[in-house]
């Protein structure tokens, strides 16, 4: 008796499993890597919100094959979608996943860490992102659970291994330069850019949005992300991977973010100085330059306002 019970008990975890793995392949997010430069890839994600289906992996990852492992450029925000991300760079490499390199402390950026620091990966962000990280970490990861619900399993932060100091580094990884551009950061304190100066490449990290409209939070800093944007222009890199949006060049970043975030702080500075109020700052602001992003109408009335509360402090 006892053991047709535990053989039907099994019999059903056995069909359960099964039926929760084919669940899994079906929903599970399409990462796919794609060449913008010999040896190096790019993940362009989904520019909506975050949804049970792109996994908060709403958000551009990259890839650097070295003769000596691969380096990832942000990890995802979730445990199973790190696991996503190094399937897919199975099918353009088959060296592993050596090193990785958050560019900044919001959820897609690194809240895959902890798959990849079990499979042995240095984890490499700029200092700069420790307290955020360690301050919202949690946070971050309790506000997703209502979207990602059982795709948020075994998703913990797990902070880099590695915090680098400074403005400018170069790190050689695998035998290929590469540097880490830091400038206080702006979407979050720890935004930093990688690039590439051997083929010219620029994975910015949340520094460039383009086809949407980029995001200003509580911790974002419109002063520092305008600095971490020069930062960029002055590499003039041939090839922006931006942190959400196409794979594109500078000129389409400048339009998309550079001059946004001028064009904000111009018009809000103006505003307080003059004594104008909040409400009629922010109504007079001239949109018509970014009306073609995505979202633009959700969110640019939230820039403004967060802009001219900043530049109110300043
Ligand atoms: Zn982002």
């Amino acid at each position: 008796m006892s053991l047709r019970i535990f053989g039907s008990l099994f019999a059903t975890t056995v069909v359960f499993s099964t039926l929760g793995g084919l669940a899994n392949l079906v929903h599970a997010v399409q990462v796919s890597f794609k060449a913008v430069a010999p040896n190096v890839y790019a993940h362009v994600g989904d520019i909506e919100g975050r949804t049970y289906e792109n996994e908060a992996l709403n958000a551009n990852i990259g890839l650097v094959v070295t003769p000596q492992g691969a380096v990832l450029i942000d990890s995802g925000a979730t445990f199973s979608s790190a696991q996503d991300i190094a399937q897919a760079a199975k099918a353009v490499t088959a060296q592993p996943i050596k090193w990785v390199i958050n560019t900044g402390g919001q959820d897609h950026r690194w809240l895959g860490n902890g798959y990849f620091k079990a499979q042995g990966a240095e984890i490499i962000a700029h200092a700069g992102a420790e307290a955020d990280m360690k301050a919202r970490g949690l946070e971050q990861v309790q506000a997703n659970v209502p979207v990602l619900k059982d795709k948020q399993a075994g998703t913990t932060p797990v902070l880099p291994t590695r915090w680098m100091q400074g403005a400018d580094n170069t790190l050689d990884l695998g035998g290929v330069s590469f540097k880490l551009v830091y400038r206080n950061g702006g979407h979050t304190p720890g935004d930093a850019i990688v690039y590439l100066p051997t083929v010219g490449v620029a994975f910015t990290g949340d520094v460039v949005y383009v086809d949407r409209i980029l995001g200003l939070h509580p911790v974002s800093k419109t002063k520092t992300w305008v600095a971490s944007f020069e930062a960029l222009e002055a590499l003039q890199p041939k090839v922006v991977v931006p942190g959400h949006g196409r794979v594109t060049d500078l000129a389409q970043a400048q339009r998309d973010t550079g001059q946004l975030l001028k064009a904000l702080r111009a018009h809000m500075g103006k505003a307080v100085n003059d004594g104008v109020d909040l409400a009629a700052a922010v109504k007079s602001f001239d949109a018509r330059p970014f009306v073609h992003l995505k979202h633009v109408e959700v969110w640019l009335p939230q820039l403004a306002n967060r802009t001219y509360l900043e530049m109110e402090m300043e």
